[in-house]
This record gives C-alpha cells, sequence and structure tokens, in this order.
C-alpha cells in the first residue's frame, strides 16, 4: 500500500518539474568536452541573470562539466524535460569575440567546439572563492520584531562597506545567530564583491626608447595601425638585432594609452627572461607570463585577472590565444616564422594563423614580426594584404656576421670529430680574444644511433620505428618520440658481441666531448631541452652566457630564438645539410631561416664577427643565398617554385593522419577513406602511404596527403570524406591535419 503512495508521488512530483522545465528559459551552453553537438540546451535557473558568455556548470551524462551560454533566447517549448544549470559562476561574461573565435578555430581546424572551448576555460574555477568574498548587505525588509542589536545590524549593513558575518556580528556587538536569523527573514542577503589583487600597471611613459630614423618611422606606422583601432596585419620585417622588440613595444605603449589589453606571443615563452627584463626597463612593471611550466595557482590567477581586465599585457605560449581577454587591443606575433607556433597533438592549429583569425575577429590590429618572415607571410605583402614595415639595417650600425661555407668534402674534420680544422681556428682565435662562440647542432643527446660492428644490429625503440638516441651523460639509450629508455649495453642485443657497438653521428653532448679536448680550459656550456631542467634553470644559463661567464655555447635550436649575446662573435653550424634532406616542401624554407636565425646571433655589439656553415653541398640554392646575404633571391625563388604547383600559400594542404593498434585495421581505414574522397577536379588525394615514423608508441600510422588549389574549400571536402568513412570502433583513429607544418 505505501509502495503505491509512495509511485504516485514520484509520478506527480516528476510532472511538476516537467511543467516548471517547460515555462523555465533555456539556455544554449557550449560544453567544455568533445560532445556530438556544439552545444547543448538547459534550464536557467531563477533569478540568477545570465547572458550570453556566462560561464556555467552543467551536468553532461554522467559528469558536471564547465561551459559558456552563447544563447541566451526567448523562453522555448521542449518536448522534454531540461536538465538544469548547476552553476552560474560569478565571473564577467565571456567576450562574443572569442565565443565567434571559438567557433572559428573549431571549423577551421575541424575540432569538436568542446575541445576549443576547453582550451579557453583551461583553468578550472577553483580560484573564484580566492577573489571574490562574501559581503552582507541590508535588503530593505524590515524585520517582523525590532530589537537593539537588530538594528544596530541593520545600520551597518547599509552602510557602503563590505562585511562578513563575524565581522558585522562583532562591530554590531551581537552574536553571529542574530546575523543568521536576520538572513532567514530576507532582512539581509550576501552579495559576492570581487576582491582585484593590486598589480603594477605597465606604465607607457615610464622609460621611452630614443629610436633611430628607420625605427621611429616603422614605430609610428606600428602607432598609426593601433590608433585606427580596426583589423590590419602589418609585417615587421627586420634582420637580427635591428631593434623590432624596440619597435613593437612603442605599438605596446600607444595600446596601453588607449586603455586596451595587448597580447604578445613568443614561440619559446619559456627562455624569455631577457625579454622580461627588456620590458620591465622600457614599462615599469612586468607582463603577466603564460606558459606551460607555470602552477596551477598561478595560472587561475592571470587567467582570471585577464578576464577582469586587471592585467594589460600578457606574454605567452601559443595557448594564450585562448585567454579571456575583455578587451584586447592588439597582438603582436614574434618570430611569426618559427614553426612551435604549429601545435600539434590532440588539436592541430597554427597559433600565428589564428593570431590574425582572432584579430580579424576583434578588430584590432596584429603585428607579425620576423627576420625571416613565413613565405606565406611574404606572399601576403606582395599581395597587398599585409602592411609591410621595414628595419633594413642593424641598430647602431652594427654590422651583420660575415659568413662563409666550409665545404666540408675539401676541408674535413679528422675521423670521429665533426669539426673542421677551419672552425677550429676560428675559435681559437675568439678564445684568445676573450670573446664567445656558438655551435650549433639540431640534435640532442650524445649520437642519434648505436650500431653492431658485427652484425650490424641498430638499435631502435620497441614502441617507434625510430632509433635509440644515446644519452651518454645519463647512461641512456633514450626513444625522442615515446620516451621509451635502456641502460647504453654493453653488448648487441642481436649477436651478443661485447664491445662491438659504435655510436654513428653526433649530438650536442659528442661535440662537447670534442670540444673540451681541442681546447682545455675552455669554460663549456651545453643548451638543449635535455640539459635544462626547467625554465629557472635555462634563465640562469642563459644569464651565464650573457654575463660573459662562458667561452663556448654548444646548443639545438633553443639558442637560435631572440636572444642577445653581446660578445658572441663566431657561430658554427655543424651541420647546415640536416634540415634540407628531409624532403618536407617547406625543408629550404625553414633551413634558411634557422640557419639565419642562428648565424644573427653574433656579432650584436659592433664587433666584427662571423658565421661558419659546414656543408657538403656549398652550391645549394638555400646555403648560397645565405652566403651571398641574398634574402630576397631566395625568397624570389621559393615562390616562384611554389606558385605554379600549386604549394602554401598558393595552394591548400591537409593530411589525415590514420593510426591503430592493428596495421591491417589502420591501412584499410586509410584505404577506405581514400575511396571516399568525392570526386573534386581541383583537388588531389596522394596516399594512403605509411608514414615516414611508421610506429610510434606502438601504433601503426598512415597518412593521406589532400592537396587542393587555393579557391577550394578543403574543410568541407574533408567533413564530406569522413562521413563517408566513419571511423570504425577498435583503436582506429584519424587526426586532421589543416595546413600540416610536419610530414613524419
Ligand atoms: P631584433 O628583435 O630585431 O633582433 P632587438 O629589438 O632585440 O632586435 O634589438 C637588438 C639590440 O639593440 C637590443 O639589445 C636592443 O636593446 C638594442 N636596441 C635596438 N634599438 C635601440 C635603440 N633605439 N636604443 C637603444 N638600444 C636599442
Ligand atoms: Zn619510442
Amino acid at each position: 500500500m505505501s509502495y503505491c503512495t509512495n509511485q504516485k508521488q514520484e509520478y506527480r512530483k516528476l510532472d511538476m518539474e516537467k511543467d516548471m522545465a517547460f515555462k523555465k528559459k533555456s539556455v544554449a551552453v557550449l560544453v567544455s568536452i568533445p560532445a556530438a553537438k556544439p552545444s547543448y540546451f538547459y534550464a536557467a535557473p531563477d533569478g540568477i541573470q545570465i547572458v550570453q558568455g556566462t560561464i556555467v556548470q552543467v551536468p553532461f551524462a554522467s559528469q558536471q562539466v564547465v561551459g559558456i551560454v552563447i544563447d541566451d533566447g526567448p523562453d522555448r517549448i521542449f518536448s522534454k524535460a531540461l536538465r538544469p544549470i548547476s552553476k552560474v559562476f560569478y565571473y564577467p561574461p565571456i567576450q562574443q569575440e572569442l565565443i565567434k573565435f571559438i567557433r572559428f578555430v573549431s571549423a577551421y581546424t575541424l575540432t569538436p567546439a568542446g575541445l576549443i572551448t576547453r582550451m579557453v576555460l583551461r583553468v578550472p574555477t577553483g580560484c573564484e572563492r580566492e577573489q571574490y568574498i562574501d559581503s552582507l548587505h541590508f535588503t530593505g525588509v524590515v524585520p517582523k520584531r525590532m530589537t537593539p542589536a537588530r538594528s544596530r545590524v541593520i545600520e551597518l549593513a547599509s552602510q557602503d562597506k563590505k562585511w562578513t558575518r563575524s565581522s558585522l556580528a562583532r562591530a554590531a556587538s551581537t552574536s553571529q545567530g542574530v546575523i543568521d536569523g536576520l538572513k532567514m527573514q530576507g532582512v539581509l542577503k550576501t552579495i559576492k564583491f570581487y576582491r582585484p589583487l593590486v598589480i603594477p600597471w605597465p606604465d607607457p611613459a615610464y622609460a621611452p626608447t630614443i629610436l633611430e630614423n628607420d625605427q621611429r618611422m616603422a614605430a609610428d606606422i606600428l602607432q598609426t595601425a593601433v590608433l585606427e583601432n580596426r583589423f590590419s596585419v602589418s609585417l615587421l620585417d627586420g634582420v637580427t638585432g635591428s631593434g623590432k622588440t624596440e619597435v613593437y613595444f612603442e605599438a605596446v605603449a600607444c595600446a596601453l594609452r588607449q586603455g586596451r589589453q595587448i597580447l604578445i606571443l613568443l614561440p619559446e615563452i619559456a627562455l624569455t627572461q631577457q625579454f622580461l627584463d627588456r620590458f620591465y626597463t622600457r614599462f615599469g612593471a612586468l607582463p603577466a607570463g603564460w606558459h606551460s611550466d607555470l602552477t596551477i595557482r598561478c595560472r587561475e590567477r592571470i587567467w582570471s585577472q585577464v578576464l577582469h581586465g586587471h592585467i594589460r599585457v600578457v606574454v605567452g605560449a601559443r595557448s594564450a590565444l585562448f585567454l579571456p581577454f575583455q578587451n584586447l587591443g592588439l597582438i603582436i606575433v614574434d618570430e611569426e616564422h618559427d614553426a612551435a607556433y604549429k601545435q600539434e597533438g590532440r588539436i592541430f592549429y597554427n597559433a600565428r594563423d589564428m593570431a590574425v583569425a582572432r584579430g580579424h575577429i576583434a578588430g584590432i590590429p596584429v603585428i607579425l614580426a620576423s627576420a625571416t618572415p613565413s613565405i606565406e607571410s611574404q606572399v601576403n605583402v606582395a599581395h597587398g594584404r599585409y602592411r609591410l614595415v621595414s628595419l633594413p639595417a642593424r641598430f647602431a650600425n652594427a654590422a651583420m656576421p660575415n659568413l662563409t661555407a666550409i665545404d666540408l668534402r675539401k676541408n674535413p674534420p679528422s675521423t670521429g670529430c665533426f669539426l673542421s680544422p677551419l672552425l677550429v681556428s676560428m675559435m681559437k682565435g675568439v678564445l684568445q680574444r676573450r670573446e664567445q662562440s656558438l655551435l650549433f647542432l639540431n640534435r640532442r643527446g650524445y649520437a642519434p644511433l648505436t650500431l653492431c660492428r658485427i652484425c650490424g644490429y641498430r638499435f631502435s625503440c620497441k614502441n617507434c620505428s625510430s632509433w635509440l638516441v644515446e644519452h651518454r651523460d645519463r647512461g641512456l639509450l633514450l626513444c625522442h618520440h615515446c620516451g621509451y629508455n635502456q641502460p647504453v649495453p654493453e653488448a648487441c642485443s642481436r649477436c651478443g658481441a661485447l664491445d662491438n657497438l659504435v655510436a654513428c653521428g653526433p649530438g650536442v653532448e659528442r661535440i662537447a666531448e670534442e670540444v673540451s679536448k681541442e681546447f682545455a680550459g675552455a669554460r663549456i656550456l651545453v643548451l638543449s631541452t635535455d640539459t635544462v631542467a626547467g625554465v629557472k634553470k635555462i634563465r640562469f644559463e642563459f644569464d651565464s652566457i650573457i654575463r660573459g661567464n662562458v667561452d663556448i655555447v654548444i646548443g639545438t635550436q633553443l639558442v637560435t630564438k631572440g636572444h642577445n649575446f653581446p660578445n658572441m662573435t663566431l657561430v658554427g653550424v655543424i651541420d647546415a645539410d640536416i634540415g634540407l634532406a628531409n624532403g618536407d616542401p617547406r625543408a629550404a624554407e625553414r633551413t634558411f631561416q634557422l640557419l639565419s636565425q642562428v648565424t644573427g646571433r653574433a656579432g650584436r655589439t659592433g664587433v666584427k664577427s662571423h658565421g661558419i656553415i659546414q656543408t657538403y653541398q656549398p652550391d645549394h640554392p638555400v646555403i648560397k643565398a645565405l652566403i651571398m646575404n641574398d634574402r630576397a633571391s631566395f625568397y624570389t625563388n621559393e615562390i616562384e617554385e611554389r606558385e605554379p604547383n600549386y604549394l602554401p600559400p598558393f595552394g591548400k594542404l591537409a593530411a589525415l593522419i590514420v593510426s591503430g593498434a592493428v596495421r591491417s585495421e589502420a591501412e584499410n581505414y586509410a584505404r577506405s577513406l581514400r575511396r571516399s574522397a568525392p570526386h573534386a577536379p581541383e583537388i588531389t588525394v596522394l596516399g594512403p602511404a605509411e608514414a615516414t615514423l611508421a610506429f610510434v608508441r606502438r601504433r601503426y600510422r598512415f597518412r593521406l596527403l589532400i592537396h587542393g588549389k587555393q579557391c577550394v574549400n578543403i574543410q568541407e571536402f574533408i567533413h564530406v570524406l569522413l562521413a563517408k568513412a566513419p571511423v570504425p570502433r577498435g583503436t582506429v583513429r584519424v587526426q586532421i591535419d589543416i595546413d600540416p607544418q610536419s610530414f613524419l
């Protein structure tokens, strides 16, 4: 009997809930998980204002997720009861332009909007508690019975002050129970207040740099762009050491004067102590730094202060592009050509391109800066889409380094060594003059391959189709793709021969070994992502170079980016051919950029300086253009080669990377993708082919390359293709890489 009653009650309760839901206002929420649809409807709670951009928490399947309200449309009729929003956060709403940006990135990269939303809401919501205080206030409702204590409380709670439960009780000389009683009757209510942290703001007038003529002209153009306050892209193209940073700081100053927020993207934010110091010198306060090495607390604080508009300038890595600015007025992408702007993995996007898109959506100026602009940006200038701002000479007439190629066929290093005698003798001179040299080799570790002299066995990774790299200082053979490692062996794992393993080829550690034999007593520093643990350490290392505590620096890519080493007068490139060998369409461009940047580290302060490039192909057009300092002809040639072949930016590329734990499953699916390709005369599908990295982390990989003319909608094409060939159940996965930079 009682069982029946209960059931009836349950039904009645459900009916009531349904009625209520029908009458409730519904809102569309962009959820921060990769869901099937971009947004879902929820019932808005009563009495709390919800607008577009409000950050909320909602139930989704069995979990709670954060999301952004994107539509606070009129009351709708729904066929079933809507689930209510579980929580409304007190943050200011996310700007409309950022919501548009999320949608754009999602559509362009073919990534679920939920994943992009997650990048925007990356910071959970833990910081809310810290940054808001609850304060008690008088509502105007008069209590049923007035007592002297109650009247004192009401008087205090009517003042323009913030009261906690205990402070109000104390001030009114009464108990907290009295406060609770008044709250129950609706006489007092809690209001949340944002408690901003005090952060010094950069001051545009703090210490302006006195600019040289060319610099002044460039700065004026950029400032005009800021004052115009509409979308534009300026390419600040100036040789290394021409003062690009000083020049764009003037644009930053201008945007600060306009009361706007500014975002500066750098390719390697962890390494930018020097940048922060310069910013401090110019503006008298530090910008907020946004990178992967921040503590969660720090991350939360910055995120929330950017959203409140309390942080004016953010310097960040690519993910800073997804910060919730309130009032963004300028985006700067420094070293815009840098491949580090390309994010690969779960989401594929190029932060440089997306920065331009964000600028476009927000209607604000974007500045791209580089000494070696990308072909894309050069072409955009040529076609009048970007404004060119050039700085043709180094600051203070410092000369560019004198570049020479050493033909390794004619000047070979002695057996087992990697420095040609010519380079060694130049380094000796540098050491005697107490100047610094830098040797560049883009290879971590000691040797890229370990080989058995008896049976020819090559030590390779169990999980990947790659060789294990010897890291002698750690006593390990290490896979650079999955992290698998084993102790450096004494015997061959195949034939068991002892003491017959040879290290083939050099990495930076091996160069350091050679240098320390050659230059006994010299102070040597190896800089690579292996040797520097963490941001603090690397800042310290860079500092020691600048202070002259190091004679010879041996480094990977890490040393090429944006540093000024005043006493560095010689840069030696150990192997200029590495990058030219891989067959991707950007090999020439990448090598040109990398070698220009690294040799550009020399001679920043006017002392005569040299760049030595060791190569087996001194007649290669890239090497020749470098030596002759003939940038223009390099760019012209490269553009002339790409245009008729519809290579980017004259055509479009997209890669589909299929992987799976079972080789045949991955291959079959890749083939079925190919068969599903719709017919389109302007689009060619190449592949599937086994990827160069055919096996990574125990997954077999196949690639398809989609190549179309500039006019095609490559996203639409892929959309249709994927709809016709859905990913099968099991381990197979497909990744979509629009505008691929890597072809491995
Ligand atoms: P880039 O970014 O083009 O490589 P930087 O902006 O780093 O060049 O400038 C190179 C060096 O010259 C820096 O040490 C910088 O402080 C200095 N410099 C450039 N312009 C000026 C200037 N107008 N006054 C003083 N120092 C300058
Ligand atoms: Zn591996």
